[in-house]
């Protein structure tokens, strides 16, 4: 497992400036989502499951905001409970 302080959501930058502290090595995956590199876990899911408290469910898919997915942080990434709850909800058109 990753050892990360108490309290620390990292996004991109925060990861690499704790890399080194805590031996959290990262990589981004061939879809462009950051990944740890010792357990090939998406970053976003991670921090999603700080964010909620509780380990996400297979079926749940984490969304990133405007910011895009190379942005990590809480404010950027929203748990929806299938896949097409998320569809529906983030990517639907106005
Ligand atoms: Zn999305």
């Amino acid at each position: 497992m990753v050892e990360v302080e108490k309290g620390m959501y990292p996004d991109k930058e925060e990861l690499q400036n704790i890399g080194d502290k805590k031996m959290v090595q990262t990589y981004v995956n061939k879809n462009g989502y950051r990944c740890f590199s010792n357990s090939g876990k998406q970053v976003s899911r991670w921090v999603a499951e700080k964010k909620i408290g509780r380990p996400l469910q297979k079926s749940e898919v984490v969304h990133h905001g405007s910011k895009g997915k190379g942005c990590n942080s809480r404010s950027n990434i929203t748990v929806f409970k299938s896949q097409s709850e998320h569809m529906r909800k983030a990517h639907s058109k106005r």
